[in-house]
């Protein structure tokens, strides 16, 4: 059986922010805004206020990359104080999943780390039925706005775990690219790395389908033509308009087949560095695929070939091979420099850690890879990216 699914209604485009007035009115008149603390104060900040004038409008910036449960509790309290009719989440990924998060808490009661997933302890069910949720993406990368995930760390662990449920999904998606214009270089490049690895990810991993693979193709496309454009000028519109669109598509890529070992490997060694998200995918993926090799070959060559078409008259062998250091060179010319694990403070002493929780909240990325790594295996592999 093949499964199309998304519930969010997505809305792509410069100045689509514009139309959040009439989105937001049919859902009521008081609106809690999850916002990135980097628009605290800020012109859009004020934006939203003129824009939903006359409604009663909370704003709540208490949001850090590698979102923590206790400021998700936080927020959630204040949510059901406020009595709110919809949330928006507007920012990175971190701001969307904390609104996610305590659209969970608010309505459901509990704490956010209760509904995670994880080979741990029960997971608490979502039974209670959810405010609307309006996203608003400012980076181009997690397509958070488009997904069923909300990823979460627990602030006195450091575990990074996720909360999945298809009653997630935002109800309502608006990517305006312009949002995006102040993403300085670095953050550009690593979050659009986060938006390729999604489709990417989707198109080697066990559960691709005709679905992904249509998102997976199309997004990993506007990247390989975009992302250097992006880079090297943060003001050329059209190239943020199309990484937007990748970070879109890449969310729906993931939603119809899911992440796999880059994933797993990233979303734990976050856990325990705090690594960026973007950062954390790209010191492991180019020797993630090196490992894997030659499981999977046909895809790794196929996605060689949307980087350097010029490598079609090549064995199919040659093609694949080729994949680690095109990825490992793009990834450093774009952020600026190369970096590892190391860069991120990881030390051989913490490779277990890593390895524990990967296996603990990331069980399903390991074993959605074409290559399967055993404990061992892993410790290896990462030891390989420092
Ligand atoms: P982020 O949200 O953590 O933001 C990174 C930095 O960029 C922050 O300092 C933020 O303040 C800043 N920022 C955001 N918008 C900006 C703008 N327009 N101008 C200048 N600065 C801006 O980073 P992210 O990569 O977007 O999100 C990462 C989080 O999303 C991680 O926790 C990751 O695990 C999660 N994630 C979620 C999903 C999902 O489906 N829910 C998918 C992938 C990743």
């Amino acid at each position: 059986m093949k499964t199309f699914f998304c519930p969010t209604m997505v809305d792509c485009g410069k100045d689509v922010l514009e139309t959040l007035p009439d989105i937001v009115r049919a859902y009521g008149s008081k609106v809690f805004v999850v916002m990135d603390p980097f628009f605290q104060d800020s012109p859009l900040q004020d934006k939203i206020a003129d824009l939903l004038n006359g409604m009663d409008i909370v704003f709540y910036a208490k949001v850090q990359p590698n979102p923590r449960d206790n400021d998700i509790n936080e927020g959630a309290a204040l949510c059901h104080e406020q009595n709110a009719d919809v949330i928006i989440g507007m920012g990175g990924g971190s701001a969307i999943d904390t609104a996610k998060a305590i659209n969970v808490v608010a309505t459901n009661g509990g704490e956010a780390w209760d509904f995670v997933r994880s080979t741990e302890g029960t997971k608490r069910q979502i039974e209670k039925p959810l405010l609307p949720l309006i996203a608003i993406p400012t980076t181009s990368g997690t397509g958070s706005e488009a997904t069923r995930y909300s990823v979460i760390t627990n602030h006195l662990t450091h575990a990074k775990a996720t909360i999945k449920s298809d009653l997630i999904f935002p109800n309502r998606a608006l990517c305006d690219p312009m949002l995006t214009m102040t993403v300085p270089r670095k953050t550009t490049a690593l979050t659009g790395i986060d938006a390729f690895a999604h489709c990417f990810e989707s198109y080697i991993g066990s559960k691709a389908n005709d679905f992904s693979d249509l998102f997976s193709l199309k997004g990993m496309k506007l990247f390989a033509e975009n992302i250097e454009k992006v880079c090297a000028d943060g003001n050329d519109v059209q190239a943020r308009e199309n990484m937007a669109l990748c970070s879109t598509i890449g969310g729906l890529s993931i939603t119809h087949s899911a992440t796999n070992l880059p994933h797993g490997i990233g979303q734990a060694l976050s856990g325990v560095t705090d690594a960026p998200h973007g950062g954390s995918i790209a010191v492991c993926m180019p020797q993630v695929v090196r490992w894997t090799l030659p499981q999977g070959m046909k895809r790794f060559a196929e996605t060689a070939c949307i980087f350097k078409p010029e490598l079609k008259d090549l064995s199919e062998e040659e093609q694949a091979y080729a994949l680690p250091d095109i990825l490992e060179e793009l990834f450093s010319r774009i952020i600026g420099e190369k970096i590892t694990m190391a860069s991120y403070g990881l030390t051989e002493d913490k490779i277990d850690d890593v390895v524990k929780m990967a296996f603990t909240s990331y069980h399903g990325d390991l074993s959605r890879s074409p290559r399967v790594p055993n404990e061992e295996e892993l410790k290896e592999l990462i030891r390989s990216c420092l």
